[in-house]
């Protein structure tokens, strides 16, 4: 066995892998010998990553699973175990940053899709996993976010960051509950990274009202002077995914070029 394919053997579901972190991270854990199950939306994008992924000489599918649905989460994954026979790896990422506008003007529609879709999304993709992952050990990794965490300067993004400050408690009740099975659970906090997450953001006009006007004239990033790479996070990862890691669980990873200190 190349020693260098740390995923050789195993079996990894990415939720959100048809884009931005989530796609680059199921590229990496594929070109590293994993077999790849991608969970998104019915999109383009996803069935693209699978292409990447199967022209570079790797194994990977794609289920339409909105990660909101708990049928849809359970199926996928339980498909994921049917094709590949084993699980050993989730990475529960799909999110949004959904609606941001100040509180008064958020609806409680717009606050629940936020956080239905990433509190709920990873709690669910959690619980599915853990009959598979209990079978021989494995590992979960959460993506979170410097907000919520570090810094609370997303204007608007209270929805967003309540999510993301959730799948951090999360993360920590799950390491506890599941070292009994060997599951490792961690988190990720990035910075900005450059993806297609813009997309999935919708500015109330009302923001205006609430915002408190921060400027840093050499960018906000100071490592780096701007925004990190999918490919950075998934390098993290994978590390997380494989037995580099094996004593660590429970902890949240910042990955941000040291802008949550700067902004914190
Ligand atoms: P992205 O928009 O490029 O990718 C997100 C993927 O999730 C897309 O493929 C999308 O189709 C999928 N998705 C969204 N809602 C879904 C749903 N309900 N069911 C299934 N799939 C769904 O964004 P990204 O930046 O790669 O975001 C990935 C994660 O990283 C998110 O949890 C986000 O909060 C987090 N994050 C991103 C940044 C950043 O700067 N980009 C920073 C910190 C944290």
């Amino acid at each position: 066995m190349d020693s260098n394919r740390r995923m050789e053997g195993k079996v990894a579901v990415v939720t959100g892998g048809g884009s931005g972190i989530g796609r680059a991270a199921a590229v990496r854990l594929a070109q590293h010998g994993a077999r790849v199950c991608i969970l998104d939306l019915g999109e383009k994008r996803a069935a693209e990553a699978e292409e990447e992924i199967r022209a570079a000489g790797g194994d990977a599918f794609v289920v339409d699973v909105d990660v909101s649905d708990p049928a849809r989460v359970e199926g996928g994954i339980g498909e994921a175990v049917k094709r590949y026979g084993r699980l050993d790896f989730v990475f529960a990422n799909a999110g949004i940053n959904g609606k941001l506008a100040p509180i008064e003007d958020l609806s409680p529609d717009d606050w629940d899709n936020t956080i239905t879709t990433n509190l709920k999304g990873t709690f669910l993709a959690v619980k599915y996993a853990i009959p598979h992952l209990r079978q021989e050990g494995g590992s979960i990794t959460i993506t979170s976010s410097i907000n919520g965490n570090r810094t609370f300067s997303m204007f608007g993004a209270s929805a967003y960051s309540t999510s993301k400050a959730g799948q951090v408690a999360f993360m920590q009740m799950a390491a506890l509950e599941l070292a009994r099975y060997k599951i490792r659970v961690n988190a990720i906090c990035p910075g900005a990274i450059a993806t297609n997450i813009d997309q999935t953001t919708s500015k109330d006009p009302m923001l205006k009202k609430i915002e408190i006007p921060v400027h840093y004239p050499e960018g906000a990033q100071p490592l780096e002077r701007g925004p990190g790479s999918a490919e950075q996070v998934a390098d993290l990862v994978l590390f997380l995914a494989s037995d580099e890691s094996s004593h660590i669980t429970g902890t949240a990873i910042y990955i941000d070029g040291a802008e949550s200190l700067l902004h914190g």
